[in-house]
């Protein structure tokens, strides 16, 4: 019989990291290792060359497959060297239907780069299942989707969308960061491969790049093993080891994420001056519902408008504990202004389309004490 799942934490904290068994230090060791000795010929002990297998990576990757109930994981030098090592699996000619609103640099990859190898790209609104449906053509082979979205916090149903992509014999792969795999399990949803920017709250302290992809089949494996040790782009020991300190804690981070987000969303709700708060836990966010359902926290993601980019620069300009930087998931809350940073490239058309106003200023809550947030924002706000 199957050895009954321990809890998450358990799993954050043991599964892929057992004691080293020569010292019995308790953390794995930064394998600084580009080659490893061979007893005769063939003989070795599962190691040859770094860029195909590292020890402390193997540790990394075995504990990220538990935490998303995949069979297997592969982790690359930053989120998009995932994406990219994800669309290896296709050819020229192949079709992926993707959401509308997705991060940037993503949709940058598809349509800068991709599309010069023949992969083709239908962009849709995602949170109607039915507009998957419709998108799929013969050619297709991959749904790939995005849920919250950023800046908007649009939601997709996950259930939905796999049952759609299975009755076509198409994958669906789920970009999962925003939420961790700590309070949205993909895979458990039904999809066949979840990735992340490891970079954002796994990692949980700004200070590594990193991406992963957790497949659920043997190809899957097989295919991103293969892109790891083909193309290169796999992440560094030392990295790996970041990532494993960081993932230990990755419940309870989440839950003061969780918790300062709700609060935050909460008191912007009611400040004069905001007038709109895109948050998933809020009951009047159009998917409220879907969000109870397919995750079990509402994440520290949430975007509010001000009503004009005057005010969104009045206010950035005058915080002091929240930092006005790219980049989300760290311990410390970072605050950013959507139409000039992250979705500047877009153009004003593309922003209007996903509802991206010039008043848009989006936080990722950190885990400091949530009255210095409040207090920071309150401050700033007076000025906005
Ligand atoms: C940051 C991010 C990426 C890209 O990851 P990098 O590690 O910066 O390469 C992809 N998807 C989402 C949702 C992200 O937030």
């Amino acid at each position: 019989m199957a050895e009954e799942k321990k809890g998450f934490s358990t799993r954050a904290i043991h599964d892929g990291q057992s004691a080293d068994s020569v010292t019995g230090a308790v953390n794995v060791p930064i394998y600084a290792s580009s080659t490893y000795v061979q007893e005769e010929i063939g003989k070795n002990k599962g190691y040859e060359y770094s860029r195909v297998s590292n020890p402390t990576r193997t540790a990394l990757e075995e504990n990220f497959a538990s935490l998303e109930s995949g069979i297997s994981a592969h982790v690359f030098a930053s989120g998009m060297a995932a994406i990219t090592a994800l669309c290896t699996m296709m050819k020229s000619g192949d079709h992926v239907v993707c959401s509308d609103n997705m991060y940037g640099g993503t949709t940058r990859l598809f349509d800068q780069v991709l599309v010069r190898y023949g992969l083709e790209f239908t962009y849709v609104d995602t949170s109607h299942a039915e507009s998957v449906d419709r998108a799929i053509r013969s050619t297709t082979k991959l749904v790939h989707i995005e849920t919250p979205t950023n800046p908007m916090m649009a939601l997709t149903d996950i259930a939905a969308v796999a049952d759609i992509c299975h009755r076509h014999g198409v994958e669906l792969s789920v970009d999962n960061t925003f939420m961790s795999p700590y309070f949205q399990r993909p895979i458990e949803l039904g999809a066949d491969i979840v990735m992340h920017s490891t970079t954002k709250f796994l990692n949980g302290h700004s200070d590594g790049l990193g991406g992963v992809l957790i497949g659920t089949k043997p190809e899957h494996a097989e295919t991103f093993a293969f892109v790891q040790k083909c193309t290169g782009g796999i992440l560094s020991p030392f990295e790996c080891w970041l990532l494993l300190r960081g993932v230990k804690t990755l419940a309870v981070r989440m839950r003061q994420h969780d918790a300062n987000g709700r609060k935050v969303a909460d008191w912007l709700r009611k400040h004069p001056k905001v007038r709109k708060v895109f948050y998933p836990g809020l009951p009047d966010h159009p998917q409220h519902a879907l969000a109870k359902r397919q995750m079990s926290g509402f994440g520290s993601m949430l975007s509010f408008d001000l009503g004009s980019l005057e005010a969104a620069n009045r206010m950035l300009k005058k915080l002091h504990i929240c930092s006005l930087a790219e980049s989300l998931g760290g311990v410390e809350t970072l605050i950013s202004h959507p139409a000039s940073m992250t979705h500047a490239a877009i153009g004003e058309e593309g922003r209007r389309k996903l509802g991206i106003t010039d008043g848009l200023v989006r936080i990722s809550v950190g885990i400091e004490d949530v009255e210095d947030i409040l207090a920071d924002l309150d401050q700033a706000l007076t000025a906005a």
